[in-house]
């Protein structure tokens, strides 16, 4: 697709249950920046059936809202998407599309860029724009360098960024926008895929990346049924479940709660770290947690550089106690 200076910054809004997706609206702050340092308009996109009313993505930063509204797009299929999103970008000529790291975002994006010949950045933890061109960076080499990242001769410029990784802008409850509504072609939301049914995973609370409080455990948790102590001291504070990818890997905890690098990034306002030795992979995924608390047998561990406090003992002999104490003094 040709250089378009003019052409927006879009960003892919995303739905669950019908509803606007709290993503949708991190993704408009990461594009408010780039579109206001390239001086064109920010437009988010969403696809659906029957997509809400747009007046959120409006009152959070974009100044437009394209709305492609079919029944074939009540559910997440990722060659419909990746068409529709095609031929959109075709007829609109956007110069940037930012979608989230989400599984959506991810495996849209992917098969979009492919069908353009375009580039992908995936996974950025940064954006902004230099030579009026984006500027993407993000984590490689196992985490240890910050790569920055430009596509110079293809259009539109595409990435992913990790959710989590900007704060949403405050609501402007002033603020208006135009909506666009766009009417899907026909052979576009015909799908090599059927749509079966949605299985959430069983966890305790909400999915780590929007819970408040984090409960995270590592190797030093010794085994999967002592990840069960978590799972009290997570109830009890009403948050949810993470893990260090060691024990991840040792299958004591899903995929869906690794915490870090390669798996999610976390932004709770408390998170404890139980027998997770802090490596950098780790520390990538939940050094946006406002307080942190580390429980660890070795007082040299690095995750005590980055807690707030710090407990040195043994997560199975500590966590026992403090769960009889929560329910005693009860859960502040
Ligand atoms: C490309 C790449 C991506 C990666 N991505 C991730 C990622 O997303 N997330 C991630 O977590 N890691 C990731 N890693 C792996 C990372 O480097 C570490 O290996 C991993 O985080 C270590 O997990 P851990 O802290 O549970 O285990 P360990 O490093 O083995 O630490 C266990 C800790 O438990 C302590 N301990 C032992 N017994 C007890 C006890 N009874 N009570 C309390 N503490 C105790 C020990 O002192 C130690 O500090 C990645 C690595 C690479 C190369």
């Amino acid at each position: 697709m040709a250089k378009n200076a003019k052409g927006e910054v879009w960003t892919l809004a995303e739905l669950r249950d019908g509803k606007l997706h709290p993503v949708s609206y991190e993704l408009l702050a990461w594009g408010r920046g780039v579109a206001d340092a390239l001086g064109v308009p920010l437009a988010s996109v969403v696809l659906g059936d029957n997509p809400p009313d747009p007046e959120s993505l409006f009152q959070r930063g974009a100044d437009k809202a394209y709305l492609a509204d079919n029944p074939g797009l009540k559910h997440y299929l990722t060659d419909v998407w990746a068409r529709v999103l095609g031929d959109m970008a075709r007829e609109y000529a956007p110069q940037i599309l930012i979608a989230s790291a989400t599984t959506q975002g991810r495996s849209a994006m992917s098969v979009l860029y492919a069908k353009q010949g375009c580039g992908l950045t995936a996974d950025c933890t940064g954006l902004s724009v230099r030579d009026g061109a984006l500027l993407q960076t993000r984590p490689a080499i196992g985490g240890n360098v910050m790569a920055d990242i430009m596509t110079p001769e293809h259009r539109p410029q595409m990435c992913t960024v990790r959710p989590k990784s900007k704060r949403p802008l405050p609501p402007d409850l002033s603020r208006k926008g135009q909506v666009v509504r766009y009417a899907p072609k026909k052979d576009a939301l015909a799908s090599a895929l059927t749509f079966l049914g949605f299985d959430a995973e069983s966890r305790v609370g909400l999915p780590i990346q929007d819970a408040e409080v984090v409960v995270s455990g590592g190797k030093g948790m010794k085994g999967a049924k002592n990840f069960a102590l978590l799972d009290e001291l997570a109830r009890l504070l009403g948050g949810s479940v993470g893990a260090s990818r060691s024990a991840v890997d040792l299958g004591w905890a899903p995929h869906s709660s690794q915490v870090g690098l390669s798996g999610k990034s976390v932004t709770p306002r408390l998170y404890i770290a139980c027998g997770i030795s802090g490596a950098v992979q780790h520390l990538a995924g939940m050094s946006g947690a406002e307080t942190v608390i580390a429980i660890n047998t070795d007082p040299e561990a690095p995750i005590f550089g980055v807690a707030d406090f710090g407990v040195v003992g043994s997560a199975l002999e500590i966590l026992p106690r403090l769960i009889d104490d929560l329910k005693k003094g009860g859960a502040r």
